[in-house]
């Protein structure tokens, strides 16, 4: 091998405390050769027997930590030297050895080195050194990695613990939510077989179930859409959303009849159409309405607003009833969260209603904000991807 194209410091830096002629006789051994960046020089689970010495250039070490992970390991430089196990005993590569930039390195193979190292034991002795501090090295990283896997269990065990205590105030929050409307239809149910009510009380107490088993119904409703939501991802097709405001406009008129609160509905002409899951998006937007025609006062009107911009859609759906206070606004959109009562009224619901709402508008890769003041009224908009494509 021409030994002008090596730096014999490079050696030097490899096995320290190596004389000039024991370099000289390593090198007559070798061959010198050069690799184009990405070529696989070790081969991880490969029996392989050459030795490497990197006079310059850069390779990346390598090792899969399970079937799809690869764990890079480290780098190594001019002076540095890689294969060693591959001379000292017989078993597969431990990992992968790739050239990042061009590299030359000095190869020996396994039984020429072999006995150059009978030969010269100061060489013998830099590697076992340098092997043993490798393998601390190892040791130190692995322990680096058990420390992050314990760190990580931890965490998970952590978010089980959270889970479990979140599904049991769920099932808590539903046994209640349904024991109070069963228990009040039983009572009048009793009361109608045993006939005790006739005439309007009768009427009255008909009315009463029939509007308890009603939130039974929606509240089981809000829970099976939710669950679905988490289990299955909606199915996004061309939609008009003008089209879609009309349908919670229009599912919502009896209730704002009821409720003696007007709506105003307007769709700006030529709405693009945009990618959306029509029956989840519905579901918002009537949960929304449901709630201003609820929060509104008798005789109050609630407007919706529907326009485009070059970028974005926003529905805008705008009441005038309690509105909400300062500490109330950044809970509302959590699960069961409701308020209530105020000095007058009682609300129904149970608060899974905005949750859905924001859920829906974010697999929509929309927004949805609030703006509101207390006895005045409350503004939600939401804004959505005017040329949204499937998200
Ligand atoms: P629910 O209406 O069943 O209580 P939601 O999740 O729909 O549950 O709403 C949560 C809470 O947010 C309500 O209890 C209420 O306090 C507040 N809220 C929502 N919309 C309005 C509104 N338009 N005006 C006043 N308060 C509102």
């Amino acid at each position: 091998m021409d030994l002008s194209k090596i730096d014999p410091l490079t050696l030097q830096k490899a096995f320290p405390g190596m004389q000039d002629d024991e370099i000289h006789q390593m090198i007559s051994i070798g061959i010198l050769k050069e690799y184009p960046p990405q070529t696989t020089l070790c081969h991880e689970g490969q029996i392989e027997d050459v030795f490497y010495i990197i006079i310059d250039g850069k390779v990346q070490v390598s090792k899969h930590i399970n079937e799809s992970q690869l764990r890079l390991l480290k780098y190594l430089g001019n002076g540095d030297f890689f294969g060693e196990m591959g001379i000292i005993h017989e078993v597969p590569r431990g990992a992968s050895v790739t050239t990042l930039v061009p590299t030359r390195v000095i190869e020996i193979n396994k039984d020429d080195f072999k006995v150059f190292l009978e030969g010269h034991s100061s060489m013998s002795l830099a590697m076992v050194r340098e092997v043993s501090r490798r393998l601390r090295e190892n040791d130190e990283m692995a322990i680096d990695d058990l420390r992050q896997k314990a760190h990580e269990l931890e965490e998970a065990y952590r978010q089980l613990a959270d889970m479990e205590k979140a599904r049991s105030r769920f099932l808590a929050t539903i046994a209640h939510e349904l024991r109070t409307p069963l228990t009040a239809s039983n009572g009048f149910v009793q009361m109608i077989q045993s006939g005790q009510l006739s005439g309007e009380a009768l009427d009255s107490a008909l009315e009463i179930v029939s509007r308890n088993l009603q939130e039974i119904i929606t509240l089981t409703n809000d829970i099976l859409f939710l669950q679905e939501m988490e289990l299955i991802l909606p199915k996004f097709i061309p939609v008009d959303i003008g089209a879609i405001v009309v349908a919670s406009v229009e599912k919502q008129r009896k209730n704002a009849v009821r409720n003696q609160v007007s709506l105003a509905l307007n769709i700006a002409a030529d709405l693009p159409t945009i990618h959306a899951a029509p029956r989840s998006l519905e579901r918002a937007f009537t949960a929304i309405l449901d709630n201003a025609i609820k929060f509104s006062p008798d005789g109050g009107e609630v407007t919706i607003d529907v326009k485009a911009g070059p970028d974005l859609m926003s529905v805008r759906i705008a009441d005038q009833g309690i509105g909400i206070t300062e500490d109330v606004l950044p809970h509302i959109f959590e699960r069961f969260y409701h308020v209530d009562e105020d000095s007058q009224h009682l609300f129904r619901g149970v608060g899974l209603g905005l949750s859905i709402a924001r859920h829906v508008i974010e697999q929509h890769q929309g927004a949805i904000e609030v703006t509101s003041t207390p006895g005045k009224g409350s503004v939600f908009t939401i804004t959505l991807k005017r040329l949204s494509e499937t998200p």
